[in-house]
């Protein structure tokens, strides 16, 4: 926070965020927006002073069963009042903390919908009941969500989401996939910080998942039997597609591939079940400094099962 401060990013609430993506307005170079997922009180103890002292707006999405639960180390609702009187925005991190895209056994995607609409929506009435919040936003309980069901859902309820996969954001930002960098645990060295908040919007014309035949595949969640994907980008500018790499979780840097406007970036081994990702990156001419974006992929075990977490 204090390097945010001297380095004078401007950091901006929720409310002004979307007010920009509505109206197109552009971000000001070095604009921040902070967010916490879950309602722990070590946000309440920790981070509100330090917040507070800056005069930083935040947001936290909030999962109101444990809050309801008066479970210890969560967040009472006075306290989360507490933050909305000083410069915090509540929103909806869903009511139970499920794994939004994940079916029960047998479910229908009718059964499936009305399951997570009715808890996502129960999450967001209790957040206006009790703490009067009025925005639309919620971020995906472990950042997941997907291209065919979850994200029309949200659409449909007029809802904004975040994830979690790294990356700038741009006017041209999906508005059910908003990218944020994680600063906790392993990402919390201040080096790694420092280029992250200083990171750019690479907005590629086209961004393709493609399986090991080469065809175009419709979602990043995989539950089939494919297991090499393969990122195609497409980007009109011809400088920045050469410089740009793309690494993927344990595999590293991935070999790549231009033809005209578009690269190929291709695994070496098979994705493991579980949350992945294609980080790619390229220098700006501004020192310190790298465009970026990021392409999640979510796999589930053989068979189409999923892991527990
Ligand atoms: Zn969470």
């Amino acid at each position: 926070m204090d390097y945010l401060e001297e380095n004078r990013f401007k950091v901006i609430s929720l409310n002004i965020f979307i007010h920009h993506l509505v109206k197109q307005i552009p971000f000001d170079d070095k604009t921040v927006l902070i967010t916490f997922d879950d309602g722990y009180d070590s946000i309440f103890d920790n981070a509100l002073p330090i917040l507070t002292d800056k005069k930083f707006p935040f947001t936290v999405f909030i999962n109101a069963k444990p809050i309801e639960q008066k479970l210890s180390q969560w967040m009472t609702w006075q306290q989360l009042k507490t933050l909305q009187k000083n410069n915090g925005t509540i929103a909806n991190h869903s009511y139970a903390h499920q794994h939004l895209i994940r079916r029960l056994e047998n479910e229908s995607y009718f059964a499936w919908s009305k399951r997570i609409e009715k808890d996502l929506l129960k999450n967001q009435k209790l957040l206006e009941q009790k703490l009067n919040i009025s925005n639309k936003v919620l971020a995906y309980p472990y950042g997941e969500y997907d291209q065919l069901n979850l994200k029309p859902l949200l659409a449909k309820h007029g809802f904004y989401g975040f994830a979690q996969h790294s990356g700038a954001v741009s006017l041209e930002v999906d508005r059910q996939a908003i990218p944020r960098f994680a600063f906790g645990g392993v990402y919390g060295q201040i080096d790694d910080f420092k280029i992250k908040v200083n990171a750019l919007p690479l907005n590629a014309e086209k961004l393709e998942l493609l399986g090991s035949d080469g065809r175009a595949i419709a979602d990043h969640v995989l539950t089939g039997e494919e297991y090499k994907t393969q990122l195609r980008v497409t980007l009109d500018n011809n400088s920045r597609l050469a410089q740009l790499q793309c690494f993927f979780s344990g595999q590293g840097k991935l070999e790549k591939e231009i033809k005209q406007n578009q690269a190929i970036f291709k695994l070496s081994q098979k994705i493991k079940p579980g949350r992945s990702r294609f980080n790619c990156t390229a220098p700006s001419k501004q020192k310190g400094r790298f465009y970026w974006f990021s392409q999640p992929i979510i796999r589930s075990l053989p068979g189409g099962k999923w892991y527990s977490e």
